[in-house]
């Protein structure tokens, strides 16, 4: 960590939002007018839209993350966590990956530190469930599924095999919905080459409390990708939840009861909870409260947007929406776009200059559902364009790979998705990544100390 005279502009997190208002400051900014400092616990940035098709192994996990110290070249990176901020000393608290919490003053803050997964007290949940927030989890989750087809194919016990070849996905909006969708079609294709497992011994099945599916792209398309799920064996639950999941019994508020080996919890997200301990005004459900320039409330040297902040949304307000309830969704979409206005307007407050507002008109969303296989719901203006089907695939597949950050990323994604057309996918399970040294210790560790010598036999007595 550099000490500086200059002012520093300190970004909390460096995710969507973090990345483009850091690279947005650094190429609007004078040489040498501010220090940009990004604090991440994590060295990359993850493009989440592309989680469920690394899951499913169509793209390579390493390229759907973008390392942080290459991309915002000329801004200092620490890797840890902000742990608290004295917003009267201008101060946070960094919990590094190692050693002890050190103090880091700032002139400037940008708080972008997004969402996380929404859970619920649930028994078994957090023994059990499996996130879809981070490239480890996707990662996790592709070895496991694979694990469970392993398992499956080699057992004698069929309570053991059925509760591997069972799946269970909560929560049905983008992530979740997308991710079985994906890894559905990958179990499909690996079953191919497994000699007592095959697609029909498979039980995938999809949870939700609301009464649909895939709200983001309207009801009719939401519908039609249900059905399409269905189609393909899938079977969707609405408007019923999860009770418990003790030890993978899982239990539904209909009544159902299935025994599973894999539950993948996808049923939302909430803002940060660290945030409370930031010193800033929150919002009923824990955003940090910004007004429409993406300056947080009566603090004008704060900026937050994406996830974690609740950002007016105008175009929305204008179409009639009350204020009262017109907030920029969760979404990379609003995102992108809010990180390049704060950016800009965090340059401006350091010169004194005016701040410009945040608005964005929603463009629609796109959702792939495993190969050639998805929903689109485009607006133009007053229309909504809705595509289905293989259309709507290369819609998704279009619109995320030319999203994706960077001209490196975009090419090696692209790469991935040309070779994927003429390469079978890859089907392999490396579950030992999660221990890679355990063989090694296996082989290495000390021999255990010789037994104590047993006693001498005694000497046959002569008779
Ligand atoms: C599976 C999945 C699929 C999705 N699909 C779509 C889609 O198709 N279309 C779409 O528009 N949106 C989609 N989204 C949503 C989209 O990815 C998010 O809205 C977007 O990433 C939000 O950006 P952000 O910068 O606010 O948060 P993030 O990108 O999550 O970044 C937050 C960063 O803060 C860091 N951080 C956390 N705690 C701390 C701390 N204490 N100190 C410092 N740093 C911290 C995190 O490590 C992270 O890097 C999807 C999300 C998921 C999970």
């Amino acid at each position: 960590m550099s000490t500086t005279e200059r002012p520093r502009i300190l970004i909390v997190g460096g995710g969507y939002v973090g990345l483009y208002a850091a690279r947005r400051i650094l190429k609007k900014m004078r040489y040498a007018e501010a220090t940009v400092t990004v604090v991440d616990p994590r060295s990359y940035m993850t493009y989440q839209p592309f989680l469920p098709e690394a899951a499913a192994g169509s793209i390579s996990p390493r390229h759907v993350v973008v390392p942080l110290r290459r991309v915002v070249r000329g801004a200092e990176v620490l890797t840890g966590r902000v742990t608290t901020i004295d917003q009267d000393r201008k101060v946070a608290t960094i919990a590094p990956l190692v050693g002890e919490a050190y103090e880091l003053p700032f002139d400037y803050l940008v708080i972008s530190m997004g969402a996380v997964s929404r859970t619920f007290p649930i028994p078994g949940l957090a023994e059990q469930g499996i996130g879809m927030k981070g490239i480890e989890e996707a990662i996790g989750l592709r070895n496991h599924v694979l694990e469970q087809l392993d398992k499956a194919d080699s057992t004698t016990d069929e309570e053991v095999r059925r509760k591997a070849l069972t799946f269970v996905f909560v929560g049905g909006g983008f992530a979740g919905a997308e991710t079985i969708g994906e890894v559905e079609d990958m179990a499909r294709d690996a079953a191919k080459y497994y000699q007592n497992v095959s697609r029909e011994d498979m039980r995938f099945v999809l949870v939700d409390a609301a009464d649909k599916i895939l709200p983001e792209v309207g009801p009719k398309l939401g519908q039609y990708g249900k059905e399409h799920l269905e189609s393909r064996g899938i079977e969707i639950y609405l408007e019923t939840s999860m009770d418990s999941c003790v030890d993978g019994h899982v239990v539904l508020k209909n009544g159902l009861e299935v025994d599973s080996s894999t539950i993948v919890w996808t049923a939302g997200v909430k803002p940060n909870p660290a945030l409370a301990r930031f010193g800033l005004p929150l919002g009923p459900r824990g955003h940090v409260d910004c007004n429409e320039k993406l300056q947080v409330n009566g603090m004008d040297h704060v900026w937050a947007a994406g996830d974690n902040a609740q950002v007016p949304d105008l175009a929305a307000i204008k179409a009639g929406v009350p204020a009262e309830r017109a907030w920029c969704p969760p979404n990379a979409q609003h995102a992108l776009r809010q990180a390049k206005i704060l950016g800009d307007n965090v340059v401006s407050g350091m010169r004194g200059f005016p701040q410009k507002e945040y608005s964005h008109a929603n463009k629609g969303a796109v959702a792939g559902l495993g190969l050639h296989k998805g929903v689109a719901m485009i607006v133009m203006g007053k229309f909504k364009i809705k595509l289905k089907g293989r259309l709507a695939w290369y819609m998704h597949r279009g619109y995320h790979g030319m999203a994706m950050p960077t001209f490196n990323r975009k090419i090696r994604v692209f790469a991935d998705w040309t070779l994927g057309m003429f390469l079978k996918r890859e089907v392999v399970s490396l579950g030992a990544m999660e221990t890679p040294r355990e063989e090694f210790y296996e082989a290495a560790k000390p021999a255990p100390a010789p037994a104590a010598a047993a006693p001498a036999p005694e000497k046959a007595k002569a008779s």
